[in-house]
């Protein structure tokens, strides 16, 4: 909390520092620049403007934004009418100030796209009006809040980042304009640490760890967004499955399976043809009729529901499938596995009664608190509720949300769980709650939702018989664990830095004879140890290095592909029927029966452990 507050109240002196840099700007390139908008962002703050900067420049814009903070000017609010504040920049020749103010006026915002930009402007007041702050000759529209003087900016640690094209209000028909980011932190510690982890981060980025590692790639014939995954790639993206599937049988789901394509009709009652409109992959028969790939799963699970007569002895039913869903995102907005067209989803839906809702919440939870758990993954949870002041825009009965909510705000307790209550954001169907895993560089990643769902059981005419022999109206919930399989790689893959644990590594154990001599034990340990794991019902993955390289070069080939295990084999090795164990992270740690590896090395796999065992 503390920190969040710190942050919070960062965010004023990140706003004025900007006003900092536009007057070192204007100061050094020319007082008459014209303006674009200037937002605090995530970390800093960025201004568009329409001259040329290079990053040559940005040493002299530091030190003058130091000299305009040893300055010690005010900055000082003044509340104009919106015509003269017009006509204030139409004198200057500021012709984008000028819109956003002709906006302003018709439209009391000038919001376009973001948010940042809205807040980085100015609101009409109800009399006409809008507020100006000037910081030297610097008078611009901005909506404030801001530090009483620059000298209030003394001891904050700031950078200029770097510099990016921007088209005028993000619209590609508008000029131009550079925008130039800088990133600001309450402490020089708290800077270089921001910078430390943006390093640390570009080396663990997954798209890069994916090719170094032989994981997925794009290939231009197959396409943007539609990631191609390899043998090893595979072996994690089955292993992640696998591990979820192991998870939601103990809870007794069951799996099913539905085609990828399907009618219109379909998604028409659904009402996913209308929200999903441009991101549907829409397909058309030679007999002109309207398929589509399918964008989610529940109104064909749905469909499995009502297949038979449901009594209330049947309830809850539970299924699951990992399956592909099409969403047809702009190819500028792609990016390695994070944004992409083919997303694999490890869906689920229970069909549940209104009285039933909560254990399978509590179960569901079970799941998720495991499988994050298993990575070191911390998780903070946002609970997302009615907006008890103005129920008219949700499906159901106060009672049903009222009940709903708090079942879930007192699970949420007896966990012990680092949640909190977003009142207002739940969709008009139901309640739902967002995972975030925190990662090991600290950054947040929205990760698994379960959304109670109370509108397509009510679309698709779903009900159960009661004990009174009543149709009863079921509810559904949503709930994927990994999100999918895609995104939730991209989050492992960077918090591990690659390193993954013996069960999911693609390649578990390489055996390094040092010479041919060894050859033929090599294959022999290879072949005991898979013995062992069939016994345990496991398919171990142990390769044998055969190449006529030197052994250092086997090490080190060993080391960048990450491996969690790899064994020398020599001549005593060989006599005394071990291996010389080298594990990743900690080196060589000598020999080992082949005996005792098979039997750490199979219960560490068995029980997913995240740490080695030896
Ligand atoms: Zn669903």
């Amino acid at each position: 909390m503390a920190q969040e507050k710190n942050v919070a109240d960062f965010e004023v002196q990140r706003h004025s520092l900007e006003h900092v840099m536009v007057l070192a700007i204007r100061r050094l390139f020319g007082e008459n620049i014209k303006l674009g908008v200037g937002p605090v962002i995530e970390n800093g703050f960025y201004q568009d403007l329409e001259t040329k900067l290079i990053p040559e420049d940005f040493a002299r814009i530091e030190a003058e934004m130091a000299n305009i903070i040893a300055e010690n000017l005010p900055i000082e609010k003044d509340v104009v009418d919106i015509d003269a504040a017009i006509a204030y920049f139409a004198e200057r020749n500021q012709p984008y100030k000028v819109e956003l103010l002709e906006d302003i006026k018709a439209k009391g915002s000038s919001k376009v796209d973001s948010s940042a930009e809205a807040a980085a402007t100015a609101e009409l007041t109800e009399q006409g009006l809008v507020t100006f702050y000037t910081i030297g000759m610097h008078r611009d529209l901005c909506r404030g809040p801001h530090v009483a003087s620059t000298s209030e900016l003394a001891g904050v640690a700031y950078k200029m980042d770097r510099i990016a094209g921007a088209y005028w209000r993000g619209d590609e028909k508008n000029p131009m304009l550079t925008r130039i980011y800088a990133v600001a932190f309450p402490t020089q510690a708290e800077l270089d640490a921001y910078y430390a982890t943006q390093e640390e981060a570009k080396k663990r980025d997954h798209r890069l760890l994916g090719k170094q590692l032989g994981l997925f790639f794009i290939s231009d014939l197959v396409g943007g967004g539609l990631n191609l995954w390899t043998p090893k790639g595979t072996v994690i993206r089955d292993e992640l499955d696998k591990f979820v599937w192991a998870l939601r049988k103990e809870k007794n789901y069951s799996k099913v399976a539905v085609p990828h394509i399907t009618k219109r009709d379909l998604y028409d009652k659904s009402g996913h043809w209308e929200k999903f409109a441009d991101e549907l992959f829409k397909i058309t028969t030679r007999e002109g009729h309207e398929f589509a790939l399918k964008p989610m799963n529940c109104p064909h699970h749905s469909q499995i529901f009502a297949f038979e007569p449901r009594s209330y002895r049947d309830m809850p039913q539970r299924y699951c499938e990992t399956t592909m869903v099409y969403r047809d995102e702009q190819s500028g907005e792609l990016s390695g596995l994070t944004r992409v067209r083919a997303i694999t989803q490890d869906d689920s839906h229970v069909f549940c009664r209104h009285s039933q809702v909560a254990e399978e919440f509590n179960a569901i939870w079970d799941i998720v608190e495991k499988f994050y758990g298993a990575f070191g993954l911390k998780l903070k949870m946002r609970l997302s509720f009615h907006d008890p002041a103005d129920f008219s825009k949700y499906l159901g009965t106060s009672e049903i949300w009222n009940k709903a909510e708090s079942q879930l705000e007192e699970m949420a307790k007896a966990r012990g769980a680092d949640y909190f209550i977003a009142k207002g954001e739940a969709a008009m169907y139901g309640p739902k709650s967002d995972f975030m895993a925190i990662d090991s560089l600290g950054r947040e990643h929205q990760v698994a939702t379960v959304q109670l769902d109370m509108n397509l059981p009510e679309r698709f005419d779903l009900y159960c018989t009661n004990e009174e022999g009543a149709q009863e109206r079921i509810v559904m919930i949503h709930c994927a664990i990994m999100g999918s399989i895609e995104r939730f790689s991209a989050v492992m893959i960077e918090h591990l830095a690659g390193n993954f644990p013996a069960w999911l590594a693609p390649v578990q154990l390489k055996l390094l004879p040092i010479s041919g001599e060894q050859f033929e034990y090599a294959e022999k340990v290879k072949a005991d140890l898979l013995a062992a794991g069939v016994a345990a019902n496991l398919d171990l993955r142990i390769e044998v290095d055969l190449r006529a390289e030197t052994l250092q070069a086997k090490i080190r080939d060993a080391a960048e592909q990450k491996l969690p295990y790899s064994a020398i084999i020599g001549k005593r090795e060989a006599a005394a029927n071990s291996i010389a164990l080298r594990v990743r992270g900690k080196g060589d740690i000598g020999a080992v029966t082949v005996d005792d590896f098979a039997q750490k090395f199979i219960a560490e796999i068995l029980e997913r452990k995240l740490e080695s065992s030896f």
